[in-house]
């Protein structure tokens, strides 16, 4: 008895990716949205947190969750890129209610994804307006939020601050010192790890990750956009999230096994799943 629980299947640690765009990797592949979650499980990928990026979206991701029930879950938001092609600001209370009522049929497991991002479009004031209705959504349903943040991290550290306590969640993506990591992880939010710690320049993120806790960071691919290093130019997959697993488990001198089961045990306490 004692032999035959040697390698039994809960020895495997879950594999999550905690943030994958499954239909825009279908896109971008020209596949079968439901053949990329077939492919990136029999590469050894077992769930998925699918963000919702703007409204006609979140029907197609979640179908993708009713095929895949326990495999793939939906998060439902405005994405900052998608923002400034939306109606006025004005709008803002007819998108809330949208998404509530989105939220009410289909419990998504998150608001998100939302933030803002100085870098890809100017429409940052809206921008600014779209995420504090993000924010205080979550707070009123009681659920995590999923951030993107690009060069607005003063606002960020505001806003956050402003729902401190109400709020919690993951910033995605996350690159930056330890100092910035700890004040995130100590306001409630877990740091969203991805391939740009395989890039040779992300030397302050790498040694932000080999100090902070695992229970703090989540592993996510982006897939199909932040491929790891030497594969940029092509669409990245789920299944790098062991490349990235191995990157962090080198600079915490631990076994990746260890870093993938953590990551889950994260997730599952995050999202609630
Ligand atoms: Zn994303």
């Amino acid at each position: 008895m004692i032999e035959s629980s040697i390698n039994s299947p809960s020895d495997n640690p879950t594999i999550v990716d905690t943030h994958v765009h499954l239909d825009d990797l279908a896109r971008v592949t020209s596949t079968d949205i439901n053949q990329v979650v077939v492919d990136a499980m029999s590469k050894g990928v077992d769930k998925f947190i699918v963000p919702g990026l703007y409204p006609d979206q979140w029907q197609q991701i979640h179908q993708l969750e009713m095929a895949f029930p326990g495999s793939v879950y939906c998060a439902f938001g405005i994405h900052p890129w998608w923002v400034a092609g939306l109606n006025d600001v004005g709008e803002l209370s007819n998108y809330r209610q949208t998404l509530g009522e989105y939220f009410d049929k289909y419990n998504g497991i998150a608001v998100g994804e939302t933030g803002l991002d100085r870098l890809k479009n100017q429409a940052y004031d809206h921008q600014l307006a779209f995420f504090e209705m993000h924010l205080s959504l979550a707070a009123e349903l009681n659920k995590p939020i999923i951030i993107h943040c690009v060069r607005a991290h003063n606002d960020l550290q505001r806003l956050l601050k402003k729902y401190q306590g109400k709020v919690r969640g993951v910033i995605h993506g996350f690159s930056g010192s330890i100092d910035v990591a700890l004040d995130y992880w100590k306001k409630g939010f877990y740091l969203g790890i991805g391939g740009t710690i395989t890039y040779p320049r992300a030397n302050k993120s790498r040694q932000a990750i080999s100090a902070l806790p695992l229970e703090s960071l989540l592993l996510e691919t982006d897939a199909p956009a932040m491929p790891i290093y030497g594969k940029q130019g092509s669409a990245n997959r789920p299944e790098t999230i062991f490349s990235i697993a191995e990157e962090i488990a080198a600079l915490k001198n631990i076994d990746s096994s260890d870093v993938l089961k953590q990551s889950w045990v994260n997730a599952k306490l995050l999202f609630n799943l």
